[in-house]
């Protein structure tokens, strides 16, 4: 336990900060499946490394800290994390969903745990008290992204909290696109949340992580027992790698919110686009709300080009920002979420909750600005349709 008050520093000084043995600053990467034991039943807290390793660890007490919560796992993706939640139900168990969430979540439910007997509804969340009445008592479960993917969909986290609470059910959060830097859900009332480290966390687009926190000693006995039996654990090495990329998580956010609202702007503004989503724009959806419950509206922006642009040829004549699926890195990258990462929602779907074919999903890197806007302004005037 370091002395600071603030996040900045927990984000270098959290969890367990350092080398005890030999006064490294950083932990090392212990890269060991198994432990010596002194004799039968004696040993040093580490048996085998599934159940625990002293990297691992101190990532796990680091994103707990910055959470604010009981206990942190970290799994080998975001799916894994996902799961490993996820297993915490029945048959005969249903889980509401809200209607824009990451394509990988609504297919696991889809997909695999459709097998076990486990149901999903999707629902807007946004809508409380419409949520209230689809509360049936077979719900067991409300799992929440705010703002939601790819839409940026703002639901009020402390809202269902208390829903969840009131009906004895469990809230989860997907923060993936917040972080505990920008948004913290376990102290506005959630049980659960989970990330993809994938992202923002990991922020450099080379490392596949998952993270879970919760907020209870029995949801810390149940998670670490998922993820001891079934799994799906964080390697020492990429352990490593993320507990290096959370101490800059502060001053790359910054960077990454400072981009994106000069780019929600400059989208705005141009007459080639018909809309905008992103939640840092005052009257945008969830404006207040988001204001309440995070620090700002992050670094995604979703917009559609007018009729008179041409999707392909706008993806085509970007040259800065990359086409490519993920978000969350120092670099600004583009896709296409109805063919990319939408594309296992079915076409009917995707339509009635907003993501159509148009929707272009960005993510605002920490490049210097007047190149990213410079890159878009280009793509955008080439794409026009007739343009020659
Ligand atoms: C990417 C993503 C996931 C899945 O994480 P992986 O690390 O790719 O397995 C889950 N939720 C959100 C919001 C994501 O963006």
């Amino acid at each position: 336990m370091g002395t600071y008050n603030h996040i900045e520093s927990a984000l270098i000084h959290g969890g367990i900060y350092g080398d005890e043995k030999t006064g490294a600053v950083n932990t090392p990467i212990y890269q060991t499946s198994t432990y010596m034991q002194e004799s039968l039943g004696k040993h040093k807290g580490y048996e085998y490394s599934r159940t625990g390793n002293p990297t691992r660890d101190a990532l796990e007490s680091l994103i707990a800290e910055l959470e604010g919560g009981k206990a942190g796992f970290a799994f080998a993706s975001g799916m894994a994390a996902i799961a490993a939640v996820l297993s915490l139900f029945k048959i005969g168990d249903t889980v509401i969903i809200s209607s824009n969430v990451y394509g990988g979540t609504f297919r696991i439910l889809d997909k695999v745990f459709s097998h076990f007997g486990i149901s999903y509804r999707i629902e807007d969340t946004a809508d409380l008290n419409m949520l209230e009445t689809k509360i049936t008592p077979d719900v067991k479960a409300l799992l929440i992204e705010s703002p939601a993917n790819p839409l940026l969909t703002v639901t009020d986290l402390a809202g269902v909290a208390r829903l969840a609470k009131k009906h004895g059910i469990i809230s989860i959060v997907d923060n993936t696109f917040m972080t505990p830097y920008l948004q913290r859900p376990i102290e506005l009332g959630i049980d659960i949340v989970v990330h993809s480290a994938t992202k923002y966390l990991g922020g450099h687009s080379d490392l596949i992580a998952g993270l879970v926190v919760v907020n209870s000693t029995g949801l810390a006995e149940q998670i670490h027992f998922i993820q001891n039996a079934t799994g799906g654990i964080l390697q020492p090495f990429d352990s490593f790698l993320l507990i290096r990329s959370i101490k800059t998580l502060g001053v790359r956010m910054d960077r990454h919110v400072e981009n994106a609202v000069a780019v929600a702007d400059f989208l705005k503004s141009h007459e080639s686009v018909k809309q905008v989503y992103y939640p840092g724009l005052p009257k945008s959806q969830g404006y207040d709300v988001n204001q309440k419950q995070a620090k700002n509206g992050g670094a995604m922006i979703s917009f559609e080009l007018t009729e008179g642009h041409d999707i392909r040829t706008f993806f085509s004549e970007l040259h800065l920002v990359a086409l490519a699926e993920s978000l969350g890195g120092v670099e600004s990258l583009v896709c296409h979420p109805a063919s990319m990462t939408h594309a296992s929602i079915p076409k009917e779907i995707r339509e009635k909750v907003g993501i159509t074919d148009g929707l272009i999903r960005l993510s605002v890197g920490i490049e210097n600005i007047d190149d990213i806007l410079n890159d878009l302004k280009n793509a955008i005037q080439n794409s026009r349709r007739n343009s020659k």
